[in-house]
């Protein structure tokens, strides 16, 4: 089977298309992880909602959903994130409220948990360094973790020594899951933050063994264009040309 591991797809319609345009060009894919922050930061959160929901994907809560239906405090964001919440708050309908209200902290599918954040803090830890991430690995019972919450491709290692190896995860790498621990991001298809403007998500293959990291240009002027029209933050407008 090949499971398609998308996560922080904030609003950002244009590039969620592209992603699954993506993916159908590739052959398609038997099953959605998405690992939250489906809504904030971008132009159209009700569209994203609704297209996943077509995808019928393993879904866990991110940050910006919890917020985005009032059952995490504003108090946890930066001004410009916190406006783009209350902006996303009004759009909502019924049937998307009840879908983020609907999303588990955390999701187990074979050998891997799905979080938003992290395995000890689902909705607001970043894993950002190697300490953290080693402290994470006491937190799960699967071989493999997914997690995105950076919007940073990165891969962490356990090996049977205990020891942990960070690695970025770059695009077309073949990564073998086998026999180390691993916890793995996909980087963010909607507001990447690596530098690289392009939406990032991964493929996983099991009967290979091997995830893979693809990346996909799409419109940003687009996605630039709704936001400037619906009056978000330009800082939340620009950073998406520069992937920062
Ligand atoms: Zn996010």
């Amino acid at each position: 089977m090949l499971y398609a591991i998308i996560a922080d797809i904030h609003s950002n319609l244009t590039a969620f298309k592209a992603v699954l345009e993506d993916i159908e060009d590739s052959g398609g894919v038997d099953r959605f992880w998405c690992l939250g922050d489906i809504v904030g930061y971008g132009p159209e959160p009700c569209e994203c909602i609704r297209l996943l929901k077509s995808l019928n994907p393993v879904c866990v809560a991110g940050t910006h959903d919890r917020a985005s239906v009032d059952k995490l405090s504003l108090n946890f964001f930066n001004p410009v994130a916190a406006a783009a919440v209350e902006w996303t708050r009004e759009q909502l309908k019924i049937s998307d409220i009840a879908y983020l209200e609907s999303l588990p902290d955390k999701a187990t599918e074979g050998d891997f948990t799905i979080v938003h954040g992290s395995p000890r803090d689902p909705i607001l830890e970043y894993i950002s360094s190697i300490s953290i991430a080693r402290e994470n690995f006491t937190y799960f019972s699967t071989g493999y973790c997914l997690c995105g919450h950076t919007h940073i491709p990165w891969v962490y290692q356990l090996d049977e020594n205990k020891e942990c190896a960070s690695t970025r995860f770059s695009a077309n790498v073949k990564l073998a899951v086998g026999r180390n621990r691993v916890i793995i991001n996909p980087g963010s298809v909607g507001q990447p933050r690596d530098g690289d403007p392009r939406a990032s998500y991964a493929v996983y293959d099991d009967e290979a063994g091997i995830i893979q990291l693809h990346r996909v240009s799409y419109d940003i002027d687009e996605t630039q264009d709704k936001m400037i029209k619906k009056g978000l933050p330009m800082r939340l407008i620009s950073r998406l040309e520069t992937g920062s």
